[in-house]
């Protein structure tokens, strides 16, 4: 196993002042799996202040619980002090993630994580229950670990997680939201809802979507019940926050929208309104950024735009409310949305608007009213009265513009107005 020189050196110091100083966590388990970890995590028998004082960049990070950032050559380095080795071991999650390692490539391993990495296996170290009890976030933890490496997770575990799934709510939602959002960019996001759901953890974390569980749709465009479908749709996307989230919650208003015709068909009526605003709802309880919330709660809006067979200003105005920035989002959940319904998957309608778009955006037409080559203080110039009157005249004149940008000159618009105006 290689140690890289820059953890090599921190290492090297510590040794080099008498303190003890190991690797530990996620990247022991990495390097021992083969798979190449993105931090290296420290511990040492040196205090926080000693190391301050070997160190010549030294960011206190959680000094509560003994841990500062060494920074060397712009890399940043987590150092945890311990008092007692095993001690400081038995108080992480889990026992894959429980092993240190020397400066000499020697593995320690006090809970039997070798093992459980051989095996494949997710088990907390020490008693589930306790564990979890300590910290609910664990709960999550152990479904993202169990995805991102492809483990199971150990019978106990996974029994102390379905008795204790209810304890997530007791934790902060801003710590749940990070989880939540490491399971949605892994490469088995659906996995990992599916996960949270049959563990009992969803209904806490995102109760909207469990009422989608087992909900039939009764519609020959579906062949999967909202949540399997839900899970499908995620699976298809690219793997960026936005459209995942997207994904999730694009569906959500379907239980709530449900309506049955004459024949026996189903139908979910502005499922994408009402699913917009319980998407505002949720990413808000979660502590989600404004910007993120936003974007998300446009594209549940917009997800059903394809159904609409939208005119060349129609794919304008579209633009303008997405955003040019969410388009790619936009299309993606949509065809991500056809490949998880039933067959026939066709993506016309996407690939037609997809297009149009890139053709609209390039040609820099105009979009909005502030494209247009007049404003309403031109109008006041021109003698016309302040008020609402100005607002509808512009108006007017972007209706038109949208559908002939060639007209969006000064001169052209001066006249149509003087035209109409006569
Ligand atoms: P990743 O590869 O995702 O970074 P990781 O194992 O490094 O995985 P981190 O969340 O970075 O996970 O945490 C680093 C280490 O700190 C873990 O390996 C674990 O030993 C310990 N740890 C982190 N969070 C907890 C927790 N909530 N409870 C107990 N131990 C934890
Ligand atoms: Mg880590």
């Amino acid at each position: 196993m290689d140690i890289t020189e820059q953890a090599k050196t921190i290492l090297q110091r510590l040794l080099a002042r008498g303190y003890e100083a190991y690797l530990v966590g996620g990247c022991v388990r990495d390097m021992i799996m083969g798979r190449a970890p993105h931090d290296h995590d420290i511990i040492t028998s040196a205090s926080p202040a000693q190391v301050k004082r070997i160190f010549d960049k030294v960011i206190p990070v959680g000094e509560k619980h003994g841990t500062v950032a060494v920074v060397e050559n712009k890399v940043s380095f987590e150092v945890t002090s311990f008092n007692s080795l095993e001690q400081d071991l038995s108080r992480r999650d889990f026992t894959v993630n429980s092993l240190v390692l020397d400066i000499d490539g020697k593995v320690y391993d006090f809970f039997g994580g070798k093992d459980d990495i051989r095996n494949r296996v997710i088990r907390t170290t020490g008693k589930p229950q306790r564990r979890f009890r300590e910290d609910p976030l664990r709960l999550m933890r152990a479904v993202r670990f169990a995805i991102d490496l492809d483990f199971s997770l150990h019978t106990g575990t996974k029994a102390g997680i379905i008795e204790n799934c209810h304890l997530i709510k007791d934790t902060a939602a801003e710590r749940v939201r990070d989880e939540l959002c490491k399971i949605l960019l892994s490469s088995s996001p659906g996995l990992g809802i599916r996960m949270l759901q049959e563990y009992g953890l969803l209904r806490h974390i995102i109760p909207e979507l469990a009422e989608c569980v087992g909900f039939r749709q009764r519609s020959r465009h579906h062949n999967k019940d909202v949540f399997e479908h839900t899970l499908a749709v995620l699976d298809n996307t690219p793997g960026t926050l936005n459209v995942r989230l997207a994904a999730l919650l694009h569906d959500v208003a379907k239980p709530a929208t449900f309506s049955l015709d004459e024949k026996d068909e189903g139908h979910f009526f502005n499922h994408n309104i009402v699913g917009e605003q319980m998407a505002r709802v949720i990413l808000n309880r979660l502590k989600f950024s404004k910007d993120t919330i936003a974007a998300v709660t446009s594209l549940v809006k917009e997800h059903t735009s394809r159904y609409a067979r939208l005119s060349t200003s129609g794919i304008k105005r579209l633009i303008r409310r997405v955003g040019a920035e969410n388009l790619d989002d936009l299309f993606a959940l949509q065809l991500a949305d056809i490949k998880g319904s039933a067959a026939p998957s066709n993506t016309g309608a996407v690939d037609r608007m997809r297009e149009e778009a890139a053709s609209i955006l390039a040609s820099k037409e105009p979009l909005g009213v502030k494209d247009l080559a007049i404003s309403g203080r031109d109008l006041i110039d021109m003698g016309f009265p302040p008020g609402p009157e100005i607002g509808k005249m512009i108006k007017g004149l972007l209706e038109l513009v949208l559908e002939n940008p060639e007209q969006n000159t000064r001169e052209k618009l001066i006249n149509i107005i003087k035209e109409k105006n006569k």
